[in-house]
């Protein structure tokens, strides 16, 4: 339902009210990315962060890293760019052949996206001219939730279902979609069954994760090969791997998933917020670090 269809305004407004999350992760996956992303900014990042926040952030990131999931349907043209859809049944991703809407236009979809607003930042950062010429609050914004929204396996899936949206399904006794039971439900069912109903919780459970268990992957998490500022092809790679080995794996249409598909799917999910917030401190650390300290080190 992630599509930009010029004719379907109202009956879009209609879902949007109906179906609520079929934007993205859900509002508590962005704001736990994002806030993962705040306690690995560099202090000249972060300052550089503060400085292009909104007022309305109160200098809080992962407090506006929904707001492109609430301007979707003001910013039409902004739609196409939180996924990118792939062959059915293939199971990767290859930009050139990916990369477009359904109109076929190249270059509309979330990799590009991603590599799109890196460069107005890095190059706004370092050129005053430029940066009257782009609105890099705007920028920094989409960037933080795009970097998200590639690490939903679902919005790295198939054209024929839409990234799952099609695919009808209970979760446990309610009707919904596949691509909704990733953006939302999981992490819904697990503030209840295992955080207290409460988001900040699982955001520590996750910073726990990242300097125990997963501590020596953090390293290659951050790494962008061949010393790119962002690299995000192997993100949408690895969501499609995923998207096949856990997320269409046993939901197909009119199935009912429950413990079973709900405890061995979140580890993937806490998985891929964790390394989403990671890989864009790591980001915007790279965009954000001055040219002199890159030439010292
Ligand atoms: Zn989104």
């Amino acid at each position: 339902m992630n599509r930009s269809r010029l004719w379907l305004t109202w009956v879009e407004l209609v879902f949007l009210v109906l179906i609520p999350g079929i934007l993205g992760w859900g509002k508590e996956g962005h704001y736990a990315t994002c806030k993962i992303a705040e306690g690995y900014l560099t202090e000249e990042a972060l300052a550089a962060v503060k400085r292009l926040l909104p007022d309305s952030a109160e200098g809080d990131l992962a407090s506006v890293c929904s707001w492109p999931d609430e301007i979707r349907f003001h910013y039409r043209w902004s739609s196409a760019l939180h996924y990118v859809d792939t062959p059915d049944f293939r199971c990767n991703y290859e930009f050139h052949r990916d990369c477009h809407d359904s109109y076929g236009h190249k270059g509309r979809c979330v990799t590009a996206a991603i590599y799109n607003y890196t460069s107005q930042l890095s190059k706004g950062y370092q050129d005053s001219i430029l940066e009257s010429k782009y609105n890099l609050t705007e920028a920094l914004m989409f960037l933080s939730h795009f970097i998200g929204d590639v690490h939903q396996p679902l919005h790295v899936g198939f054209v024929g279902d839409l990234g799952g949206n099609s695919i009808i399904v209970r979760w446990y006794r309610r009707k919904t979609n596949l691509h909704h039971v990733w953006d939302t439900m999981i992490i819904e069912s697990a503030l209840k069954t295992f955080y207290n109903k409460d988001l900040t919780n699982m955001i520590q459970a996750l910073q726990q994760n990242l300097s125990n268990a997963w501590i020596n992957d953090v390293p290659s998490w951050e790494n962008c090969a061949n010393n790119h500022t962002v690299c995000p092809n192997p993100y949408a790679s690895e969501s499609i791997s995923l998207a096949c080995k856990f997320a269409y794996r046993n939901a197909t249409p009119g199935s009912t998933l429950g413990d079973e598909y709900f405890l061995s799917r979140l580890p993937v999910v806490e998985k891929r917020l964790a390394q989403a917030g990671v890989r864009l401190a790591a980001t915007l650390n790279r965009i954000f670090t001055s040219q002199a300290k890159i030439a010292q080190a």
